[in-house]
C-alpha cells in the first residue's frame, strides 16, 4: 500500500512548499490541513463569530459544512460548497485560525475528514498535529522547522511585500503570536513526535529538503525489519 508521510512544523518552515514538491515527486496526494483550519477561521470571521468563544464556535462547527475533494492531486476545501482557495491565504485568517484551531470542537470537527483523506495511504500530509494526533501510525514522520528570522523572511516574500519594513514587522509580530499559540495550547500543541525526523531548513532549499526526506525514507525501507515501520511507529 502506498505511505503515508507526515510533514509537521511552525509556520514558515517551508511545510507546503516541501510536502507539495514531495507529493509531486511521489505522485502522492497533498493535504493542507491548515487550511481546513483557515477555511473554518475564514468563515468565523466572515460572519463575526468570535473566535474565542467556544459556544459561538460550536454552533459554527454544527451549521458548516466542510469537505475536500482532490483536484489534480491536491486536497481543496470547500466551505457549505465553496471554494474558498485564495480568501484563506491571508495573515488575519491565519491568526484566527490559530485560534480557533485551540478549541476542541474544532479540532474533533476536522478530525475525521483528515483521517478518511489520507485512509488508503499514497498521500503527504502537513499540519501541526499530523504525526501526533491524526496519523500516529504513519509510516513516515518529518518535523521541519527553521530559524525565526528565516520563517519571517520566507512568509513575508510568500504575501509579495518583501521589501516593505511595516509588512516584515507585522508578520513577525503575527508570527510570534502563533508560534505561541500553537505551541502552548492544551489539545494537539505543535510539537514534534519522538519518533519524527527533524529537519533544519533554515540554510537548504526546497529541492534539497526533498532529497533528505527521499534518501531517509530510502534508508528506513531498506533497514526495516519486515513487518516494522519505520520511526518506531
Ligand atoms: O499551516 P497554516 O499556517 O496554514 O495553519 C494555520 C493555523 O491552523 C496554524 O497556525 C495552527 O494554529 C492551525 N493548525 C492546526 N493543526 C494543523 C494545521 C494547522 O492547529 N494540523
Amino acid at each position: 500500500m502506498d505511505k503515508v508521510i507526515t510533514i509537521d512544523g511552525p509556520a514558515g518552515a517551508g511545510k507546503s512548499t516541501v510536502s507539495k514538491a514531495l507529493a509531486a515527486r511521489l505522485g502522492y496526494v497533498y493535504l493542507d490541513t491548515g487550511a481546513l483550519y483557515r477555511a473554518l477561521a475564514y468563515k468565523a470571521l466572515r460572519d463575526r463569530v468570535a473566535t474565542d468563544d467556544p459556544d459561538a464556535l460550536a454552533k459554527l462547527c454544527a451549521t458548516t459544512d466542510v469537505t475536500l475533494h482532490n483536484v489534480d492531486g491536491h486536497m481543496t476545501v470547500y466551505v457549505d460548497g465553496e471554494e474558498v482557495g485564495g480568501k484563506i491565504r491571508t495573515e488575519e485568517v491565519g491568526l484566527a485560525a490559530s485560534s480557533i484551531s485551540a478549541f476542541p470542537v474544532v479540532r474533533e470537527k476536522l478530525l475525521s475528514l483528515q483521517r478518511d483523506a489520507g485512509a488508503r495511504g499514497g498521500i503527504v500530509a502537513e499540519g501541526r498535529d499530523m504525526g501526533s494526533v491524526v496519523f500516529p501510525n504513519a509510516d513516515f514522520k518529518f518535523f521541519l522547522d527553521a530559524d525565526l528570522e528565516e520563517r519571517i523572511r520566507r512568509r513575508t516574500r510568500e504575501l509579495g511585500d518583501g521589501n516593505q519594513p511595516a509588512q516584515t514587522a507585522c508578520v513577525a509580530k503575527d508570527m510570534r503570536a502563533r508560534d505561541q499559540q500553537d505551541s502552548q495550547r492544551k489539545i494537539a500543541p505543535l510539537t514534534a513526535s519522538p519518533d519524527a525526523l527533524i529537519i533544519d531548513s533554515t540554510s537548504l532549499t526546497v529541492d534539497g529538503v526533498v532529497d533528505r526526506i527521499i534518501e531517509r525514507m530510502a534508508f528506513a525501507g531498506a533497514s526495516r525489519p519486515a513487518g516494522r515501520k519505520p520511526n518506531g511507529a
